[in-house]
């Protein structure tokens, strides 16, 4: 792994090293049997020391966008309270809707973080079942204060939330029974450094006697169904078999580094990159930002896709920002399993195409 050369610095997907990828290239066995079920009591045991939950955890055959789907029909049957700070929030608003779902949408300005007192005001007013708030914001790079934004909803009984973790899981600490998470859920492509083809959720008793209760939430999602077949060690429908495979290896790498061991490499990757590149501003807000990405303003005028390419003709890529942000400010992932000399490397390139530009 030392001198292999990553090209991905994009906030997701993120590089996966070989070791990972050969993982998955075993032959590929049948969804339902003994040999898939060994996998998959594995991998349950192992999500549960990820997520840090005693709580049931499965994986979904999904891009972490259908359990944003998933987390509405589960469990709301009155109103939403979903919270907004950026583009994958909005689309959690947006899924809500779609649905027909009602629901209010909290929003803040990109770049900052939604605070526990918005919370607690609009929960006072509202008549609501579920709170959504994405934990760390990939398009602003802002981490919200989930841990006291959960105190805030903990108050009111029968408001259960549901945080979306899909960058800042395995990268930063999510920690769902000491927070009081009803529901967290990710990716494998973000901070696990998998390829994309995977979800991840944990759902709380509280959680799935909601979902017990609820009405049209289809088939595919439906929460009782995945504890159902989980009982059997088995998925509900035909898993992908090789990532499977491949992220029992990849949580046992993981979990050999230790969580904290990597959320501090993470930390460390963030620090690193802030201080070098200190001439541009951070997007988030301060005391608030993602240990897995890092969001730059743009104001010095640099043709962002422009330099991209120059990058990209290197080898490696970064990322423009993210829709309305494009242009107008910059992305670098430093998540997975980047180490600090990739970050060196990278960003020695980064520079070197920055100067060549002019800039
Ligand atoms: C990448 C991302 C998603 C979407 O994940 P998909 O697997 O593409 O559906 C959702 N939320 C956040 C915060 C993300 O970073």
């Amino acid at each position: 792994m030392s001198d292999y050369k990553p090209r991905l610095f994009i906030p997701g997907p993120t590089e996966v090293f070989p070791e990972v990828l050969e993982a998955m290239a075993g032959p590929v066995i049948s969804h339902r049997g003994p040999e898939v079920q060994e996998v998959t009591a594995d991998v349950f045991s192992q999500l549960k020391v990820l997520f840090g939950t005693t709580h049931p955890c499965y994986p979904a055959l999904s891009a972490a966008t259908g359990l944003m789907e998933a987390v509405v029909r589960n469990l709301s049957n009155k109103k939403i309270l979903a919270t907004v700070c950026g583009a994958f929030s909005e689309r959690q608003y947006q899924i809500a809707v779609k649905n027909g779902k009602p629901v209010d949408a909290l929003r803040v300005d990109p770049g900052l973080a939604v605070r526990p007192e918005m919370v607690a005001d609009a929960l006072s007013k509202g008549d609501y079942d579920l709170v959504t708030v994405v934990h760390s914001e990939t398009s602003t790079g802002v981490l919200n204060p989930i841990e006291d934004i959960a105190k805030v909803v903990g108050e009111h009984d029968d408001v259960l939330l549901a945080v979306d973790c899909v960058s800042s899981l395995a990268g930063a600490p999510v920690k769902v029974d000491d927070w009081h998470i009803d529901v967290a859920f990710s990716g494998i492509q973000k901070a696990l450094a998998m390829p994309p083809g995977l979800a991840l959720f944990s759902v709380s008793p509280r959680a799935m006697e909601r979902s017990l209760g609820m009405k049209n939430k289809g088939q595919y999602f439906d929460f009782e169904v995945f504890a159902k077949m989980a009982a059997k060690n088995q998925s509900p429908a035909t898993i992908n078999t090789s990532l499977l495979v491949a992220l029992r290896f990849q949580l046992g790498r993981i979990l050999a580094e230790g969580l904290e061991n990597r959320w501090q490499r993470h930390q460390e990757m963030a620090s690193y990159v802030r201080t070098r590149l200190s001439r541009f501003n951070l997007f988030p807000e301060a005391d608030f930002m993602s240990p897995t990405v890092s969001v730059f303003r743009n104001e010095t005028g640099i043709n962002v896709g422009q330099l991209i390419d120059a990058v990209r003709k290197t080898g490696k890529l970064f990322g423009n920002g993210y829709g309305a942000l494009k242009e107008k400010t910059f992305r670098i992932g430093h998540m997975g399993d980047l180490q600090m000399h990739h970050m060196e490397d990278f960003l020695d390139t980064f520079e070197d195409c920055l100067a060549a530009t002019g800039a």
